[in-house]
């Protein structure tokens, strides 16, 4: 598998080389809104240490980024009055990741929608 790459824009994000919209750090995560949003509140869990995506992670990476999707997930229900959540995580080119730093997509999901297209 390819190695992690720190030139990638989560990456600048982390370094504060880019904006983004945060929502939420700790000492090993950091989550901020997706720029091309697919449900209102859709927002992105990341690890502050390189790590590609998920098959290139530790478990202590994992653990660290699930306890965060978990608590923003319950957050999300109400901020973005929701009824549901949905993950996304993509793993290399061919599984649909286009950028490589592990994330998951936080969909906070309201009954009877659809996620909008990506782009
Ligand atoms: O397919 P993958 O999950 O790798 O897609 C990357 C995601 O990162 C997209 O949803 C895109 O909108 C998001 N993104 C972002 N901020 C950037 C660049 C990409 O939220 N500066």
């Amino acid at each position: 598998m390819t190695q992690y790459d720190s030139d990638n824009i989560f990456a600048k994000i982390l370094r504060g080389e880019i904006p983004a919209h945060r929502i939420y750090e700790d000492e090993a995560t950091f989550v901020f809104m997706d720029i091309m949003p697919r449900a209102d509140g859709h927002m992105l869990v990341i690890p502050k240490t390189p790590c590609r995506n998920m098959l290139d992670a530790s478990p202590e990476q994992l653990a660290a980024v699930m306890a965060t999707v978990q608590k923003i997930s319950h957050a999300a229900l109400e901020a973005f009055d929701a009824q549901g959540i949905t993950l996304q995580q993509f793993n290399e080119a061919a599984g649909g990741q286009e950028v490589f730093h592990l994330h998951f997509h936080i969909l906070p999901r309201r009954d009877g929608d659809a996620l909008r297209p990506p782009g």
